[in-house]
């Protein structure tokens, strides 16, 4: 059974509530088998014999300080369901989970600031809310493009100044969260990152939403506790993003797992995008994959677009146009009409970030 205390209690205020902590396990009987992680607040217990973990649960929750009680017959991780409630993760005019749903979309890789100007208004026209586009890039061969870096963060800024668009955009590096997310509404960690426990900490430590991919081979329960590792070092505002899984078909670049969509909203309160164009791999497939992500539930998607697919330095064969991806968008949002939903819809530009 563990313990977690808040991660801003001062010094006087943790010493404090760990001697109570103390003086009560020893009245109980209870042992106490560590303290902290090295890295966050927490104090592991083991009930005395006879008394089962939920006992002291509801009495250990009730100290000011105490954070969260993890048990085993209960299980409380700071992401799953909270009785009845879905949170909402807003950024800009972005809203996803709890009835909201927004689009994000843009290129792959930033590419260049033209041609990123007029995507983002074609992005807006079409119901978009946010902006998507890697400066860092994660590429399998590392003579692939790897990005513009800060340039590419400049970039987006800029088209966010011009149309209110909200920026996500992937960190890959520790060293990289504290620039990126002074450019980002929302960082993104990829995929590839997705059991980089160093990066899941440090991003989820500097207050700003995180949007967290499915590992390509991770299971649910993986991919949860990534999840909780960026709740635990102190973000809310999650977003969870179904990819596709690695498979056997070469014809199809990912299998995307659009069960994990109703499966994960049974096992967590945050919300659960999808990201058709990664799951496919074809910008034919998308828009279909995209509709039925939005059948299945999906707060959010996540859609690579580029002014002209051909000339795209990633990812080409995935990335709609942006007509293809203003039908795409109607479509899917006569499916959400059907089932109740709706976009969230697109505010004016404003100048602060
Ligand atoms: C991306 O969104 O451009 C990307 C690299 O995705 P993933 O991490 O899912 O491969
Ligand atoms: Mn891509």
């Amino acid at each position: 059974m563990i313990v977690l205390l808040h991660n801003d209690l001062d010094e006087a205020t943790r010493k404090e509530l760990l001697e109570k902590l103390q003086s009560w396990a020893i009245q109980r009987g209870v042992s106490i088998c560590g303290f902290g992680t090295g890295w966050g607040d927490s104090v592991e217990l083991l009930p005395a014999d006879g008394a089962t973990e939920c006992d002291y649960a509801i009495e250990i929750r009730s100290f000011a300080g105490v954070r969260a009680v993890l048990t085993q017959d209960e299980p409380t991780y700071l992401v799953a369901p909270r009785s009845g409630s879905r949170t909402q993760v807003r950024f800009r005019s972005a809203a996803f989970g709890n009835n909201a749903v927004s689009a994000i979309a843009g290129p792959c890789s930033v590419e260049n600031l033209d041609d990123l100007l007029a995507l983002g208004a074609d992005l807006v026209a079409a119901g978009a809310t946010a902006l998507r586009g890697g400066a860092y890039k994660p590429r399998t061969s590392p003579y692939a493009f790897q990005g513009l870096g800060k340039l590419g963060l400049e970039m987006l800024a800029t088209v966010r100044e011009q149309t209110g668009l909200a920026v996500v955009t992937e960190v890959m590096d520790t060293r990289d969260v504290e620039l990126v997310s002074r450019y980002a509404d929302a960082l993104q960690i990829g995929s590839r990152n997705m059991m980089n426990y160093s990066l899941l900490r440090e991003a989820g430590a500097v207050g700003v939403p995180v949007l967290l991919k499915r590992g390509m081979s991770a299971t649910l329960g993986e991919f949860l506790l990534a999840a909780e590792y960026l709740a635990h070092a102190g973000c809310e505002d999650i977003l969870l993003c179904e990819r596709g899984l690695r498979h056997f078909d070469p014809d199809v670049r990912n299998l995307l797992d659009l069960s994990a969509v109703p499966a994960l909203k049974e096992r967590t309160h945050l919300p659960v995008l999808v990201d058709p164009s990664h799951g496919t791999g074809a910008s034919s497939l998308v828009p279909s994959m995209m509709a039925a992500a939005a059948a299945a539930g999906a707060d959010g998607f996540l859609v690579e677009v580029h002014p002209c697919p051909s000339r795209s330095v990633s990812d080409a064969g995935q990335a709609l146009t942006p007509t293809e991806f203003a039908t795409a968008m109607d479509t899917t949002r006569a499916v959400l009409d059907a089932c109740g939903r709706k976009f969230n819809a697109a505010q004016a530009p404003t100048t602060s970030n």
